[in-house]
């Protein structure tokens, strides 16, 4: 079938996307339709992204009213919501000051800056960063650097000197790696790109104590896992293992771009200072609405405590289908944030998934990921069983 749009697209785009030659139109709640009518039930969301679903009509009339009002003045006045989404952001997260970015690579840029500012207000001679293999963190010099997969690295080297990889839930792997030099730890709590793994409850809690010992920042990138995925608001409060700093996106503005990064006022008193840091179009009136007002839905409906509901649903039925499928090896992650290891190419499954209707992520490690809307059901998680199951035969 030749399809103008997507002929358009291919003679248009730097190819850096391996895209699926469908051409998504609409959406609405659980799912997406193409411009051909069909419909595809959701377990992406736009990598973990719409945690509301599409057409949300109170998210999207305050959307509306705030673009016919104001959607973008500069860093150099206040506007109407920077605060209020500042002041919600800081009470979910738990952090004491943000900054608003436009993306997760953005915010981990700017907390890695944070990190080494912190040292140079102290004078400690601190800059090395540990970070974890299999880790993601962003296309950004920085966040690539810290980023712990070869696919992602090797083409632009050299990068930021000074960084080391550790091993996930392996404290010694970490404590061979500090020294005098280290500035911050960064990880995921779970991490996403790297194929569902997720940290340790003691493996939190050791990273915390070698910070606390060697007065080096705690960096927790939740942009994927954070707000709601994982069954608490951020993932670091389900592990009660508080970071210095902490690095949001994705699901933070439902799609309208905006990311944060946000640390203690401990740190603050001795970080970015005025002039260290900007983003011309961060924070902006647009992007600001869009956190405040996601997070009064999320509150208003409960996320949260639906998260939880659900969630068990999604691990049986997964369960499930490692015990009855033979392709199915094992269910990773937590909350509404998890994968399936198969033993034969998720790519090919992925392709078929897409011919049965179904929204899937791959992930490393041979990981089919499932990232849906928080607003799922039990029906959709019914659904998308059948829908898979088709796809895996
Ligand atoms: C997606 C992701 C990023 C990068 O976010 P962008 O908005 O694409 O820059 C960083 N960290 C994690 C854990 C992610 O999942």
């Amino acid at each position: 079938m030749v399809n103008s749009k997507i002929q358009a697209a291919e003679e248009n785009l730097i190819h850096v996307y391996n895209r699926f030659p469908i051409v998504l139109d609409h959406g609405e709640g659980m799912y997406l339709y193409d411009t051909e009518g069909k419909e595809y039930l959701d377990f992406a969301a736009g990598f973990a992204v719409c945690g509301l679903g599409y057409g949300n009509r109170e998210l999207n009339e305050a959307l509306k009213a705030q673009i016919d009002k104001l959607y973008h003045t500069s860093n150099l006045y206040y506007h109407e919501s920077c605060g209020a989404a500042a002041e919600a952001l800081n009470r979910i997260s738990g952090m004491d000051r943000v900054f608003f970015t436009n993306s997760g690579g953005e915010a981990n840029e700017g907390a890695l800056k944070a990190a080494r500012r912190y040292a140079y207000t102290k004078k400690t001679g601190r800059y090395e960063i540990i970070a974890m293999e299999n880790s993601f963190h962003g296309r950004s010099i920085g966040a690539v650097s810290v980023t712990g997969h070869d696919d992602y690295r090797k083409p632009f080297e050299p990068l930021l000197p000074g960084v080391k990889f550790a091993k996930l839930n392996d404290l010694d792997s970490v404590k061979a790696l500090v020294s005098d030099k280290t500035c911050a730890i960064i990880l995921e709590p779970l991490q996403g790109e790297g194929g569902i793994n997720p940290a340790s409850q003691e493996f939190m809690e050791g990273i915390r104590q070698i910070c606390d010992e060697n007065d080096i920042l705690m960096i927790c990138d939740e942009v994927q896992c954070g707000m709601g995925r994982t069954g608490s608001m951020f993932a670091w409060q389900g592990f009660g293992v508080k970071p210095d700093i902490l690095t949001m996106a994705k699901a933070i503005g439902n799609g309208i771009p905006v990311g944060a990064f946000a640390m203690t006022e401990e740190v603050a008193k001795y970080s970015l200072k005025p002039g260290d840091h900007g983003a011309t179009y961060g924070g902006n009136p647009l992007a600001c609405t869009a956190v405040k007002k996601v997070i009064e839905i999320f509150e208003k409906e409960d996320i949260i405590g639906h998260v939880n509901k659900v969630a068990p649903y999604l691990t049986k039925r997964l369960d499930e289908l490692v015990q009855e499928v033979g392709c199915v090896a094992e269910r990773k992650g937590k909350g509404l944030m998890q994968g399936i290891v198969l033993t034969k190419p998720v790519a090919e499954v992925n392709s078929r998934a897409i011919e049965e209707g179904l929204l899937v992520i791959q992930a490393h490690g041979n990981v089919l990921r499932f990232v849906p809307p928080l607003i799922v059901e039990e029906k959709h998680i019914d659904e998308m069983i059948d829908k898979l199951r088709r796809a895996l035969a």
